[in-house]
C-alpha cells in the first residue's frame, strides 16, 4: 500500500531521513517496521511564521518495498536517417535535438558560438575588460543563454508540456535529483557546463551532429519548401526541416526575415533594472532573524504590485549572487543574474522590472521591429551613460526614489563596474515612474527591502524576445515556409530554461507530425 503525506520538519532535521520517517509513521498512525520506504515528493521553505520549517510531502511505502524509479530513455542510433536542422545550441535547441533522436531524426545542430569550455575566456574578457565578442558571450555559445545561468528550473506556465521529463533529463546528465523535489529547484553557473557538456555527448553518441562556430546567415527556401542554411562561412547545409531556436538576442536572424519580407510581430516584454542589496537583509527579513541558521539556504523572494495601471515585478531573484553583463552587440549595456549551486555570495539580486505593452510604444502595432528598437535605444543610453566598458549606470534605491544622484555607491557583485548615474536619463518615462512607485511598496511587503543599502544597475532589458515569429499552433510551422520551426524564446514561446526546453521538444514532435 502506498499513501502520501505532507509534513512539517525543522531546517536542522531535514537531511535526517530517519526522523522523517519517524514523523511520517507517527502521523500516519503506524508503526514504523511497517514503512518499508520513504520519498520525498515535494520540498518548499514555509518562513511565514516565526519558526522557519520545510514543508514535505512524502510518499510512504507501507508493507511494500519501494520500487526502483530511475528515468531511462533510449535513445536509437541516428546517423543515417533523415536530418533536421537546428540551428542554437540553447535549452530549446537541445532539448529538440534530443527529442529528435528520440524520434529516429538526426539532429545537426547549427552554433555561432563555442563549446563550453572555449566560452569561459570570452566571458573573462567580458568581465575584466568590458569586452564584447559577438558570437561568444552570456547568451550565446554551447548551451545558450541557459549554460552560464542561473540555473533556476521553474516555469509559471505548466500547460506548455512535459516539466517532469526535462528535469529528469537534467538529471541524467548530471544534475542533483534534489531538482525532482524542490519547489524551487536551481541547477547553479559552475554545475551547468558539464550537464551541457554530457548533453553533446548523449548527441553526438547516437550519430547527431553538433557544428560550433557556425553562424547561420541565411535560411535557403525553394518554393515555400526549407531546403537548409548557409552558413557565414559561405558553406551550405541541407535539410527539408528547419528549427530556428536562436534565443531572444539574435538581432541578426530577425533582420534576415525582415530582408526576405517573412511574417514577423512586435511583442511585449518586460524592461527596468537589476537590483542588489546585501544577502543578509534578505535573510534578515525573510527569516526573521539576525544571522540565517547554516540549516537554511540564502533566502528567495518574490515581489509584484500593479502602478499607475501596469505590472511592475522582481523576476530571476538571485540568492547568492553576481550581477552579470550580458550584452551581445557593441555599445550596449544589458545585466542579467547568476549564482552557484551554493548561493555562497554575499548578495542577492533579482530583475525589476515593468511590463511594456505595444501600446506604449508608437508604431509598434504596424512596425514589427519597434519595441526592439526601443529595447536597444534603452541599452545604447545605459552605455552611454555608464562611460564605455560595460559600466554599468546605478543608483542607490532610496535615492532612485528621491530623485538624487548616489553620491557614492555600494561594494557590489557586478565586475565591470558600477557608475553613479541618474537612471530616469536611462529608463522611459513610464518604466522609471512605475519602479519609483513600486519600491517602496515591496518595502511596505517585505519590510527591510527598502533601504539605500540596495542599488539599482541598468538595465535589465532582455527579459523575453520582443518580437515574435508566428506558426501555425498545430504544425508549429512558419505560415509562409513549410518546414521551418521558429522555437523557443527568440520566437516568443518560452521565458526561460524549462519552457524554452519545452518548447524545443514540441517542434521536435511537430518534426514527425505529432
Ligand atoms: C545570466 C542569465 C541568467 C539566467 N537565469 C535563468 C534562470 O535561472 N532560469 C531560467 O529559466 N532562465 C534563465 N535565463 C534565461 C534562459 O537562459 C533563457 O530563457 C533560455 O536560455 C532560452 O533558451 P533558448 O534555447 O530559446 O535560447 P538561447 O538560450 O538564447 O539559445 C539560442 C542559441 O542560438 C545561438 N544562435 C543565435 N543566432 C544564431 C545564428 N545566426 N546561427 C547559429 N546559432 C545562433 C546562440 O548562440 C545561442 O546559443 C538566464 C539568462 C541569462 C543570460
Amino acid at each position: 500500500m502506498q499513501k502520501e503525506l505532507e509534513l512539517a520538519i525543522l531546517p536542522e532535521k531535514m537531511e535526517d531521513l530517519v526522523h522523517i520517517k519517524m514523523e511520517a509513521a507517527k502521523k500516519a498512525g503506524l508503526s514504523p517496521k511497517r514503512i518499508l520506504g520513504v520519498r520525498i515528493r515535494k520540498r518548499s521553505i514555509d518562513a511565514r511564521g516565526k519558526q522557519v520549517l520545510y514543508r514535505v510531502r512524502v510518499l510512504l511505502f507501507i508493507d511494500e518495498p519501494e520500487p526502483n524509479s530511475t528515468f531511462e530513455v533510449s535513445y536509437p542510433m541516428v546517423s543515417d536517417v533523415s536530418p533536421v536542422i537546428i540551428i542554437g545550441a540553447g535549452p530549446a535547441g537541445l532539448f529538440a535535438a534530443l527529442q529528435c533522436i528520440e524520434n529516429h531524426l538526426k539532429p545537426i545542430v547549427i552554433e555561432r558560438g563555442k563549446d563550453v569550455k572555449e566560452r569561459r575566456r570570452d566571458l573573462a574578457l567580458l568581465n575584466k575588460e568590458g569586452i564584447v565578442n559577438e558570437d561568444s558571450n552570456y547568451c550565446f555559445g554551447e548551451g545558450g543563454a541557459g549554460t552560464y545561468s542561473d540555473g533556476k528550473l521553474y516555469t509559471r506556465s505548466n500547460k506548455r508540456g512535459d516539466i517532469e521529463k526535462v528535469l529528469q533529463i537534467f538529471v541524467a546528465h548530471g544534475a542533483t535529483e534534489d531538482i525532482l523535489v524542490d519547489a524551487r529547484p536551481h541547477i547553479g553557473t559552475n554545475k551547468l557546463p558539464h550537464i551541457i557538456e554530457r548533453m553533446r555527448q548523449t548527441i553526438l553518441e547516437h550519430g547527431g551532429e553538433i557544428c560550433f562556430n557556425s553562424r547561420v546567415v541565411d535560411i535557403v527556401v525553394e518554393q515555400q519548401q526549407v531546403r537548409g542554411v548557409a552558413l557565414a562561412t559561405g558553406e551550405e547545409v541541407r535539410a527539408d526541416k528547419v528549427i530556428l531556436a536562436t534565443g531572444h538576442s539574435a538581432r541578426d536572424i530577425f533582420e534576415l526575415f525582415q530582408k526576405k519580407q517573412w511574417e514577423v510581430e512586435a511583442k511585449a516584454f518586460a524592461l527596468g533594472v537589476r537590483i542588489e542589496h546585501p544577502q543578509s537583509v534578505v535573510d534578515r527579513v525573510q527569516y526573521h532573524c539576525d544571522v540565517r541558521s547554516e540549516f537554511l539556504p540564502p533566502a528567495y523572494y518574490s515581489l509584484v504590485e500593479q502602478v499607475e495601471g501596469r505590472g511592475v515585478f522582481s523576476f530571476c531573484m538571485c540568492p547568492g549572487g553576481i550581477i552579470a553583463p550580458c550584452a551581445t552587440g557593441q555599445g550596449e549595456v544589458v545585466v542579467n543574474g547568476w549564482s552557484p549551486s551554493k548561493r555562497n555570495n554575499p548578495y542577492a539580486n533579482s530583475g525589476t522590472v515593468v511590463q511594456i505593452n505595444l501600446e506604449d510604444v508608437p508604431g509598434s502595432r504596424q512596425d514589427a521591429f519597434a519595441m526592439l528598437r526601443f529595447q536597444q535605444a534603452v541599452e545604447r543610453k545605459a552605455f552611454e551613460l555608464g562611460g564605455g566598458a560595460l559600466v554599468a549606470p546605478a543608483q542607490r534605491m532610496v535615492d532612485f526614489v528621491e530623485g538624487r544622484i548616489s553620491t557614492d555607491l555600494p561594494v557590489n557583485s557586478y565586475k565591470p563596474g558600477l557608475s553613479s548615474a541618474d537612471l530616469k536619463e536611462v529608463l522611459p518615462g513610464f518604466v522609471h515612474s512605475a519602479l519609483k512607485g513600486a519600491l517602496p511598496l515591496f518595502g511596505q511587503k517585505m519590510k527591510g527591502y527598502y533601504t539605500n543599502e540596495a542599488v539599482l544597475v541598468g538595465v535589465e532589458s532582455r527579459t523575453s524576445s520582443p518580437i515574435r515569429i508566428p506558426r501555425d499552433k498545430d504544425t508549429l510551422q512558419h505560415p509562409q515556409i513549410v518546414g521551418l520551426y521558429p522555437c523557443g524564446e527568440g520566437a516568443g514561446y518560452a521565458g526561460g530554461i524549462v519552457s524554452a526546453a519545452i518548447d524545443g521538444i514540441n517542434c521536435a514532435n511537430a518534426c514527425i507530425g505529432c
